[in-house]
């Protein structure tokens, strides 16, 4: 591997959904002005099409004049609302992808890995990744904190590439830069269903209706049948077969047997112990709810289930794990991967692969190499000579085991070790 140039495909892989996740807001605020300009524009070219159709308009001045003022009036007003649209959604957005994509950007031009913008950067995204598990982990405060502490580090970054006089300020920045209105978002609907209220995650669902169909997501269904156990429970008879028929009926296509099996759970009484309707009454339903909430927010944002910060361990811990990391015995000082806690996130990476190795003393943690030669007890542990030379000068030319200190031995008899 090379080191002194940098992997800029590599950085890249993680980014993605740091540039989806503004453009698929900028998708949703494209898609309703489209849907505006059709509706206002295919109004006004119908009520042309009348006006053409008139056999003699001239007959009718007033009615023509009318109907004249009623196309401009609706294409001021198609104006005036895309105006709008385009100031409270479409700028910042686009701030948000500009920003984004300018961060991006910034490392193209970076010819090696050890540049200090280059370290400048990583800070910066080593900040958003912290920013990220925060938020997933529903720590806001400290998200904010982090992004309100470290946005004015951002911003010095900015003020040696760009002008700062036309800069926002430095909150504005990282808000750009990490996704807090989304968690907020997440936060708000799952605190919502965890006090029991499905209208807020309905109200989602009907925002992102064609993108969860498209995904074939069925949350909807899921929360809507969540409404109707809990009439169920309540014993409202009445209105649950009303609700059924409104919002459990139009999904009878691909949810039949679940419809069948709701309409049934009628004759049941929540404390009931038979086995289907008692798990449609279980409460952990709820718990499973915010889980798959959380699921099609993300599929939908784009955005890895995992933390992007457990995403990039992974990649370093995969790189650096050897099953003598999880050896008491042969834990190195210096390993990540032999730290106790993050051995536990790398447990299910896969092993290193070395094709050249570099021994390191796991002593001190210094490579063992032409300067600093590994050297064998006559018990064969090997240790680097650093070690022996430092323990010899001590006590009289006698060495011991840095593992069991009774295991002892003159220098003179220890052996180099060559690696072929
Ligand atoms: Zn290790």
């Amino acid at each position: 591997m090379s080191q002194d140039r940098l992997n800029v495909d590599g950085i890249m892989l993680f980014e993605q959904p740091f540039a989806r996740v503004p453009y698929e807001n900028y998708r949703k605020v494209f898609r309703s002005s489209q849907k505006n300009i059709e509706k206002e524009l295919g109004a006004v070219q119908n009520a042309a099409k009348d006006l053409a159709n008139k056999e003699r308009p001239e007959d009718d001045v007033e009615a023509t004049a009318k109907a004249l003022d009623g196309m401009i009036a609706r294409v001021e007003g198609l104006k005036r609302k895309l105006s709008d649209m385009q100031e409270s959604a479409g700028k910042p957005t686009l701030d948000v992808m500009r920003e984004r994509l300018q961060h991006l950007g910034a490392i193209e031009i970076l010819e090696s890995p050890n540049v200090p913008e280059f370290t400048r950067w990583a800070d910066v995204r080593l900040d958003r990744w912290l920013v990220d598990w925060s938020l997933r982990n529903g720590k806001e405060k400290t998200a904010r904190m982090i992004a309100a502490e470290k946005g004015i580090e951002v911003r010095s970054h900015h003020a040696c590439v760009h002008c700062m006089a036309s800069r926002p300020l430095a909150r504005d920045i990282i808000k750009k830069i990490v996704d807090i209105d989304l968690f907020s978002d997440i936060r708000r609907i799952e605190d919502a269903l965890n006090r029991k209220s499905c209208t807020e995650a309905l109200a989602w669902c009907s925002e992102n209706k064609a993108a969860l169909r498209k995904l074939k997501n069925t949350l909807e269904f899921d929360l809507r049948l969540q409404e109707y156990i809990e009439l169920a429970r309540a014993g409202k008879t009445v209105e649950a077969m009303a609700y059924s028929k409104k919002h459990l009926l139009p999904w009878q296509e691909t949810h039949f047997y679940q419809i069948v099996q709701a309409a049934a759970l009628l004759c049941y009484r929540p404390s009931t112990s038979c086995g289907p309707y008692k798990r449609l009454y279980d409460p952990s339903r709820w718990t499973m709810l915010i889980q798959s909430f959380r699921l099609a927010i993300y599929h939908l944002s784009t955005l890895p289930t995992e933390p992007l910060l457990h995403l990039a361990m992974y990649a370093g811990l995969a790189s650096l794990k050897l099953p003598a990391c999880y050896n008491h015995e042969t834990r190195n000082v210096d390993c990540p991967v032999c730290n106790s806690d993050l051995g536990v996130l790398a447990k299910e990476v896969p092993f290193s692969h070395h094709v050249n190795s570099t021994i390191v003393c796991r002593s001190t943690g210094k490579i063992m190499d032409a300067d600093n030669m590994p050297m064998a007890m006559p018990n064969g542990q090997v240790y680097s000579k650093e070690v022996f030379d430092h323990m010899a000068a001590k006590n009289g030319g006698w060495v011991f085991d840095p593992r069991n200190p009774a295991d002892r031995c003159r220098y003179t008899e220890l052996r180099k070790v060559f690696i072929s």
